[in-house]
């Protein structure tokens, strides 16, 4: 998903486009990787004056119901990324810049939802660690 792809979400949804919401956007289309809205707000207070951190995650969650953004949690804090084009797909992710890289394997065998009797509509795997740059 690009800006404007984001952007056109947003506005097909309702919701307004604004100059604070595309710049948050722009962030993350400009970022491979997972952020915190205190990332966010760190590039962006010296534009907006008085931008709050509230005002920020309200955004956040607003694009993850959207389906814009992804979020997880790590660190006992929530991080958000663009949401990866192939609905299912699995990171490696660094921990300490937040660098994101797609496994392209699933670990999760079909077998075990066969085996038992439970109706599985989803699962989350994700592998935490350090990118080569931050090693
Ligand atoms: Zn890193
Ligand atoms: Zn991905
Ligand atoms: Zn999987």
């Amino acid at each position: 998903m690009d800006l404007n792809q984001a952007i056109h979400v947003l506005k097909s949804n309702g919701y307004k486009h604004t100059d604070k919401r595309e710049d948050i956007l722009r962030i993350f289309t400009e970022n491979k990787g997972y952020l915190t809205a205190r990332d966010v707000l760190r590039q962006l207070k010296d534009h907006y004056s008085g931008l709050s951190f509230d005002t920020i995650y309200r955004n956040l969650s607003l694009f993850v119901q959207l389906g814009i953004l992804e979020e997880t949690e790590f660190k006992g804090e929530k991080h958000y990324q663009l949401k990866c084009e192939d609905n299912h797909c699995h990171h490696l992710i660094c921990v300490s810049c937040g660098a994101t890289k797609d496994i392209d394997v699933c670990p999760f065998e079909e077998q075990l939802a066969r085996s038992n009797d439970f109706k599985i509509t989803g699962h989350k795997f994700e592998v935490y660690g350090y990118c080569p740059a931050c090693q």
